[in-house]
């Protein structure tokens, strides 16, 4: 860290909760999502953010909002449901109110979501029945769902600190204390711990932009990973194309998806990922913690699924449907990043993504392909992208992985030596 960031943090350290939190909220309105003039948002949030909530729908109707709704959600009422519905509540989900969102932002409107439920809300619930739950809501929310992954909108996440969360990443503290040490991961990990938040954004985007223009140029066929218990082979999509950072919205709007960002990922091969690769950090599924993954691909298939704990859920995920056997994304994230030099497991994709290098099984993102976002189910699937009803991501980088690109003659250049860009 340079001397003049150690300034900025000292600066930022003098602020109160609502300044910083203040700080995070102009963050999300003009870096996150770009707001203009005359846009509706649509926002998603736990109950509990609500002092974040209210502060980001001041910035946006000051950036000229012409209307914000926020959906809440509530974790002790999704638990009644768990525990006192019927079982054919288990394969529904309210399809009528996930068209009228596609339709919001068909009609323009942007999207904002708050994570902080706690990640372990449904680890003691039946998991038949939670993954029932998530096929029906997967299903219900995919045209929305389609918008946001093509990137047809303008739309970002950050994440407030909710007590049932802090506690399950600082175990042992008190509650307080463990709600202070996530807030203060969180501004670290989101940049904005420092003097001029929205310009520390631009210049970070700038860098990652830099990365990915680098890598687009290379035209690597695979990536090689090797580190320890990993040698994995991983072919990239034809046509593929890096992303990363900022991204032009299909309605011509510039956005931050995700607050925080540190990865570089582009969409592999399908039928192309082969050899052994060790998870480098425990997977937080559906409030279960999947410790020790050790897989085996071949022809891009996983044919051997291991773990220390949570093999079972491990196993239930993989076989939700063809697609969850195989690959959706590949991202590089140097292991210098805030978020894993933190040391900080989160229990949570938006950060624990961008502590390490990473793999994700499922859906691939239409958009790491060149004009993949206008491409049909079967044109994808001809570059090999893959498709399915999951995307999840887990960790293989470390300061021990190293990763070289592949050209198309076969030939390797080094990438990343002991977790850093080379
Ligand atoms: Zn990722
Ligand atoms: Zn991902």
């Amino acid at each position: 860290m340079s001397v003049a960031a150690v300034a900025d943090k000292t600066k930022f350290a003098s602020l109160t909760f609502e300044e910083k939190l203040d700080r995070l909220a102009e963050v999300a309105v003009k870096v996150g999502l770009g707001l203009r003039a005359g846009q509706e948002l649509i926002m998603s949030a736990p109950m509990e953010a609500l002092p974040l909530v209210r502060r980001i729908t001041e910035y946006a109707y000051k950036a000229g909002a012409l209307l914000v709704t926020t959906f809440y959600s509530d974790d002790p009422s999704v638990l009644a449901r768990f525990e006192y519905a019927s079982d054919a509540s288990f394969d529904y989900a309210p399809v009528w109110l996930q068209d009228g969102i596609a339709a919001g932002f068909r009609s323009g409107a942007a999207r904002l979501a708050i994570a902080g439920a706690n990640p372990a809300l449904l680890a003691k619930q039946d998991p038949a029945k939670v993954s029932r739950a998530n096929i029906a809501a997967s299903k219900a929310g995919k045209p929305a769902m389609e918008l946001i992954t093509k990137h047809e909108i303008n739309w970002t996440i950050v994440a407030y600190a909710t007590p049932e969360w802090a506690k399950l990443v600082f175990p042992g503290e008190q509650e307080h204390i463990a709600v202070a040490k996530l807030w203060e991961a969180i501004f670290v990990a989101s940049r904005v711990a420092v003097d001029d938040p929205v310009q520390e954004w631009r210049e970070h985007g700038a860098r990652l932009k830099k990365r990915m223009d680098l890598l687009n140029a290379k035209r690597f066929s695979a990536l090689h990973f090797k580190g320890p218990g990993t040698d994995l082979t991983v072919g990239l999509a034809d046509d593929h194309l890096w992303a990363g950072g900022g991204t032009t919205a299909g309605n011509g709007i510039y956005c931050q998806p995700n607050i925080p960002t540190e990865e570089c990922f582009t969409t592999p091969h399908k039928d192309r990922v082969d050899g052994t690769v060790r998870a480098s950090k425990p997977l937080s599924h559906q409030g279960t913690l999947i410790e020790n993954i050790a897989v085996r691909f071949e022809g891009g298939r996983i044919v051997e699924a291991t773990a220390t704990a949570g093999e079972d859920v491990l196993n239930r995920l993989i076989s939700t449907d063809d697609g969850a056997r195989r690959l959706g994304e590949v991202a590089l994230v140097p292991h210098s990043s805030p978020i894993a030099q933190s040391g900080v497991l989160f229990w949570n994709t938006l950060f624990d993504e961008n502590a390490a290098s990473h793999i994700a099984l499922g859906q691939a993102y239409s958009t790491c392909l060149i004009g993949g976002e206008k491409m049909d189910a079967e044109q994808l699937a001809a570059l090999g992208a893959n498709a399915s009803l999951i995307h999840v991501d887990w960790m293989i980088g470390s300061g021990e992985m190293d990763v070289d690109g592949i050209a198309a003659s076969g030939a390797a250049e080094p990438l990343m030596r002991k977790g850093e860009w080379v």
